[in-house]
């Protein structure tokens, strides 16, 4: 099930309260994040193939399993 469009529109970068866009992540980054949240999913393999990126500071916040993991030490740096 995707993220809640409606939910989308309310969240905002922990860091600077910007809103966020919905972005895809490449596989590597993806594959890291899988083997991160592994230990937090006892039964299952946690799902990554989107994040939120913040307009402002580009932090992109990972999206596991459908829910937006919305944590300033979570975020991936920014990239490109
Ligand atoms: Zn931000």
């Amino acid at each position: 099930m995707p993220v809640d469009p409606q939910l989308l529109e309310i969240l905002v970068c922990p860091a600077c309260k910007a809103g966020v866009e919905l972005v895809p992540l490449p596989p590597e980054e993806c594959a890291m994040l899988v083997e991160r949240y592994r230990e937090k999913f006892r039964d299952e393999v946690p799902e990554v193939r989107e994040g939120l990126r913040c307009a402002t500071c580009r932090r992109v916040y990972p999206i596991v399993s459908d829910i937006p993991v919305m944590l300033i030490d979570e975020a991936l740096p920014a990239a490109g």
